[in-house]
């Protein structure tokens, strides 16, 4: 059995103070719904003083990014230590990441093994353009992405890596994927992809997160898919009530 999760990405969102004042309203809410795993990911400079709020309860917290190396001159960067010194998850992937930091697959493979390497729980977002979906090469995209990702990933770290379907078309576009195709995606080209890299039980007990457009009125949908374990919300998740009901959803 696969524990529900729901991830909500702040993105460059938020202000410490309303960083605070957000997870204030989001805690009551969240800490009731006990069968669901619910991970919030403020920008870097909210991390510490949302960890202070949510000491305590059941409330997750996960980083939206990291540079490979240890530590040096490296400017501007956040290590893998200094963000397993405060959060749990990473979001790895990001196609906005992908798109506008040139974080090509390799540079998402060394993220994935420098965060597991500090016990770290990458979540690794995975998704076609809508140029690739339109000409077919979803599966394709979807698999190399996943394939390159978890390169020399091993069978003991997989047990830690949560994967999310985002197709890019359907990130803050208001125009979600039907959740029939969202987990036909999940279920051909990365859950059994998924056996290929580690092994059909693994493959089993990896949740896999649907991203792209989740409201709390389409959440329900997504979440009756057999192979949707999840998801992971960008704009529904800056919103106390709307996040709380997509996490009641899930539950
Ligand atoms: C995201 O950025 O990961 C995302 C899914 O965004 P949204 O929910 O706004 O589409």
């Amino acid at each position: 059995m696969r524990t529900p999760c729901v991830a909500g990405n702040w993105k460059m969102h938020n202000s410490v103070v309303d960083s605070i004042k957000l997870v204030k309203e989001l805690l009551p809410g969240l800490d009731k719904v006990q069968s669901v795993d619910s991970i919030i990911c403020p920008p870097f400079t909210a991390l510490a003083s949302v960890a202070d709020v949510i000491k305590g309860s059941s409330i997750h917290l996960g980083a939206q990014n990291l540079y490979w190396v240890d530590q040096g001159a490296y400017t501007g960067e956040i290590s893998p230590g200094m963000v397993a010194e405060i959060a749990e998850y990473v979001i790895l992937g990001h196609s906005e990441r992908r798109a506008y930091f040139y974080d090509s697959d390799e540079f998402v493979n060394k993220k994935i093994l420098a965060a597991l390497a500090v016990g770290l729980k990458p979540i690794l977002c995975v998704g076609e353009t809508l140029e690739e979906n339109e000409t077919g090469r979803t599966g394709e995209v979807v698999k190399r992405q996943l394939t390159a990702g978890l390169h020399d990933v091993t069978n003991q770290q997989l047990e830690k890596v949560i994967v999310a379907y985002e197709p890019v078309w359907a990130i803050g576009t208001g125009k979600a994927a039907t959740p029939e195709g969202a987990n036909q995606v999940i279920k051909e080209f990365i859950r059994d992809e998924l056996v290929l890299i580690g092994s059909e039980e693994l493959a089993d007990s990896i949740s896999i997160l649907y991203g792209g457009s989740v409201k709390p009125d389409n959440a329900m949908e997504f979440f009756d898919q057999p192979d949707i374990d999840g998801a992971l919300v960008g704009g529904a998740s800056l919103k106390a009530d709307a996040f709380i009901q997509i996490t009641e959803a899930a539950g």
